[in-house]
């Protein structure tokens, strides 16, 4: 299979054939400012020493200081980070928001860590970046298994080093500590936002059958924001397990279950299935929000959802984007589905910068329209180049970037 940034490169490639952006231009952005791996030492509880991989990959600034969360997994490489800092400069030129892209991540399984472990590793690597952050320089967030309240330990180390004191050189923070209102749920929202705004132009009914993969930040709070409006959410997944109920889940209950059991498997009234299965439901809109690289060529034909809405970063490889295309089922990509989440760190960063705490209605009241209008405005741009809408936020945002770069 092919590594995330080997996709973000042929993404580029494909767009690079539709419109002339010069060959020069579209080199520079085959590589990354630069990419910065890290060796942190973490004493363990035990009293052992262990040694993590870390990274930081600051990848274009053209539009603003480098803004991307870091990832905790095991399977996190250098490859991804790169990937998922490419995808970060173009987002937040989708987004329209004043920031470039960059990412981080170590490669851990959190899980296996007690808290202090988990403390002293997000210590560790604050310690061997901090030259490089800055709320001027590179901002980051979180992203997979990292929480408020670990950006709130590496906000506290960065002060500690660098005496910053309005804290903006970490978003993402719990409320107590600088956060903003609406941070938590913004990614799931502003998804919503987008479908909204571009459902009935994909050929959406007003009320849909929704399946979503992952129930955590971003697909937890997709699913509860989806049945709020008014649609069924008929099947959501964990990393162990996935569960369907034609008529809808409760999420509520669905919520105590895996609170009790640890787990989504065994829900009452629901069918367990296994993640893959979820993928390839009859249903009206597929949320892939948990992982990169999860529809392939492998299954692309296998699907049958009436429409797709990339809440993770890169689920969909390049092959099966074309597969997808052949059949007619629109894609509504990552860079813009899952935005929402960037532009209230770029929200959070602002009030900090001002020392100012909006409540969550203004933070969503400003969201709204600039999801709305970045999702008009690359169905527009699709349109006009005839292409498919990850290929119109591509051109949309490439055109920003070479026009800041000159
Ligand atoms: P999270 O750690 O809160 O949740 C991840 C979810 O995916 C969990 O429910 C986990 O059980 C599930 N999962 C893990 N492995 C899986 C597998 N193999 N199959 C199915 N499910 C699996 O992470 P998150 O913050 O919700 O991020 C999810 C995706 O959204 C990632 O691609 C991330 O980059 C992207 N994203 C997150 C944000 C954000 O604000 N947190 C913003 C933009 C994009």
């Amino acid at each position: 299979m092919q590594n995330p940034y080997q996709n973000a490169m042929a993404q580029l490639d494909k767009v690079a054939k539709i419109i002339n952006f010069g060959d020069e231009f579209i080199a520079r952005l085959r590589q990354p400012d630069r990419d910065i791996r890290i060796s942190i030492p973490v004493k363990m509880d035990n009293g052992s020493q262990k040694i993590f991989e870390g990274y930081r990959v600051e990848y274009n600034n053209a539009l603003g200081p480098y803004k991307g969360g870091i990832r905790y997994h095991s399977d996190t490489e250098i490859n991804e980070v790169k990937a998922l800092a490419f995808w970060m400069a173009l987002k937040c030129a989708v987004a329209g928001i004043p920031m470039g892209g960059g990412k981080g991540g170590i490669t851990v399984d959190p899980k296996e860590l007690s808290k202090n472990e988990l403390e002293r590793l997000s210590r560790g690597w604050v310690q061997k970046l901090a030259d490089v952050l800055g709320p001027h320089k590179d901002i980051p967030a979180p992203d997979v298994n990292t929480t408020p309240e670990i950006m709130a330990w590496m906000a506290d180390e960065y002060k500690k080093l660098t005496g910053e004191e309005n804290g903006a050189t970490f978003t993402g923070k719990p409320l107590d500590k600088g956060g903003s209102a609406g941070r938590g749920s913004a990614t799931g929202l502003g998804g919503f936002y987008v479908f909204d705004s571009l459902r009935a132009q994909i050929g959406l009914p007003e009320k849909c059958r929704v399946a979503i993969q992952g129930f955590g930040n971003v697909g937890g709070n997709a699913a509860r924001i989806f049945a709020e409006n008014g649609h069924t959410v008929m099947a959501v997944s964990d990393s162990k397990s996935a569960i369907v109920k034609d008529s809808g889940l409760d999420l509520n209950e669905v919520e105590v279950h895996k609170k009790k059991t640890g787990s989504l498997k065994d829900f009452p009234g629901a069918e367990n299935i296994t993640n893959a299965e979820l993928l390839e439901l009859s249903c009206d809109l597929l949320v892939p929000a948990a992982f990169e690289n999860v529809i392939t060529g492998i299954n692309a034909e296998k699907i049958k959802a009436k429409a797709i809405l990339e809440l993770a970063n890169g689920p969909i490889n390049p092959e099966a984007d074309e597969i997808l295309f052949k059949k007619g089922v629109p894609v509504v990509p990552d860079i813009l589905a899952n935005s929402g989440g960037v532009t209230v760190s770029y929200f959070e960063w602002d009030q900090n910068l001002k020392n100012e705490h909006w409540s969550e209605k203004e933070v969503f009241d400003k969201l709204k329209p600039m999801m709305n209008d970045a999702a008009q405005k690359i169905f527009k741009k699709s349109q006009e180049t005839k292409t498919y809408l990850r290929m119109g936020a591509f051109i949309l945002a490439l055109e920003k970037i070479k026009e800041k770069m000159q």
